[in-house]
C-alpha cells in the first residue's frame, strides 16, 4: 500500500513538473522585415530583444530580399507561429505568401502591426482591412475615411485628402479610450510616451475593434489638431490583430527613445501575448511611465 501511494505521489509530482514545463514554453512568433523606409536593421533587433528578454517569446526572423530584388524566393511558413510581427514596408510579397498570410489570419492567427507596417501595401485591400488604418503609398479618400477621436467617440470622416502624415518628434501623452481590455487592464489612463513620431490623418477601412489609446496631435508640432488613434485591435475572420503606430526607430539601439520607452515595450509585450493567445498574463511593470515622466529601458528589458 505504502509503495503504491508513493508511486502515485511520484507520478503526480512528475505530472506537475511536466505541466509546469509546458506552461513555461515560450510563445513562438516570427518578425517579418528586410525592407522598410525605416531603420529595420535596428528595429527588428529592438523588437526581438524586447520580446525575448521577457522570457515569454521565442522569435524567428523572416528577412526579405532587398528592395528591387527578386522576391519569388521569399516565403514564410505561418503555420509554425502563434503570431506574426510585421516590421515590413516594401515590395509586394509573392502571391503565395499573400494567400497564406490571409488564410493564417482568417483561421485565427495573431498579427502585430508595428509603426510603418501600416505604410505598406496601399493597394492590397485585404491587408488594409487587417491594419484598419494606413498612411502614405498614395492613400486617399478611396482608401476609406479618416478616423479620429472627438467628443468621446470615434469619428469617420470621408473628407477628400492624403492619408498619412506626422509632425516633428516630441514627447506626448497617451490617453486610454476603453474601460477594460486584456492588453491595457491596470495601465494608467494617461501616461507620457518618450519622443516619437505621432502618426496623423491615417485612413483606411477603419474597422477598429477596440481603440485602446489615442494621443493629441498638436498643430504647432506640424500635426493635425486631432486626437489620433495610435493603439488598437482589429478582428479579421478569427484572427486577432494588435496595431501600434508608435515606435519610430532611431539611428542605433542606443539612440532609440521611442522603442526604449517602457510604455511602448509594455504594450508590445502585452499586445503580442494577446494576439497570440487571447489573454495577457503579464503584471503591470513598476517602471511604467506616469503622466509627468517618461521611462526608458535602454537594454530592452523590464527591470
Ligand atoms: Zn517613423
Amino acid at each position: 500500500m505504502r509503495i503504491i501511494s508513493r508511486l502515485f505521489a511520484a507520478g503526480f509530482f512528475l505530472s506537475v513538473l511536466l505541466l509546469t514545463a509546458c506552461a513555461a514554453e515560450p510563445i513562438k512568433g516570427v518578425i517579418i522585415t528586410g525592407q522598410n523606409n525605416h531603420n529595420w536593421p535596428v528595429s527588428h533587433k529592438a523588437i526581438k530583444m524586447t520580446l525575448e528578454n521577457s522570457g515569454l517569446f521565442k522569435m524567428d526572423l523572416a528577412i526579405s530580399p532587398a528592395a528591387g530584388e527578386d522576391m519569388s524566393s521569399f516565403d514564410v511558413d505561418f503555420s509554425k507561429y502563434a503570431f506574426v510581427f510585421l516590421d515590413y514596408n516594401g515590395d509586394p510579397w509573392p502571391e503565395k505568401m499573400n494567400k497564406d498570410f490571409l488564410e493564417y489570419v482568417k483561421n485565427g492567427g495573431g498579427v502585430v502591426v508595428y509603426h510603418a507596417a501600416d505604410n505598406a501595401f496601399a493597394d492590397w485591400d485585404e491587408y488594409n482591412k487587417i491594419i484598419a488604418l494606413g498612411g502614405w503609398g498614395g492613400r486617399n479618400e478611396k482608401s476609406g475615411p479618416y478616423v479620429y477621436w472627438k467628443d468621446g467617440s470615434p469619428v469617420r470622416d470621408t473628407t477628400a485628402g492624403t492619408g498619412g502624415s506626422h509632425g516633428a518628434r516630441h514627447e506626448f501623452i497617451m490617453n486610454r479610450r476603453v474601460a477594460s481590455h486584456p492588453i491595457i487592464d491596470g495601465l494608467p489612463e494617461r501616461w507620457k510616451h518618450a519622443s516619437d513620431e505621432l502618426y496623423d490623418r491615417m485612413r483606411g477601412p477603419g474597422d477598429i475593434k477596440d481603440l485602446l489609446y489615442t494621443a493629441y496631435s498638436p498643430m504647432e508640432k506640424g500635426g493635425s489638431g486631432r486626437e489620433e488613434p495610435l493603439v488598437f485591435t482589429v478582428e479579421y475572420g478569427k484572427g486577432r490583430i494588435f496595431h501600434i503606430m508608435l515606435g519610430h526607430c532611431g539611428d542605433t539601439l542606443e539612440d532609440n527613445p521611442a522603442m526604449q520607452c517602457a510604455g511602448f515595450q509594455t504594450l508590445l509585450l502585452r499586445g503580442s501575448e494577446w494576439c497570440a493567445t487571447g489573454n495577457v498574463t503579464q503584471k503591470v511593470p513598476a517602471d511604467f511611465p506616469t503622466e509627468t515622466s517618461v521611462s526608458l529601458r535602454p537594454n530592452y528589458k523590464q527591470p
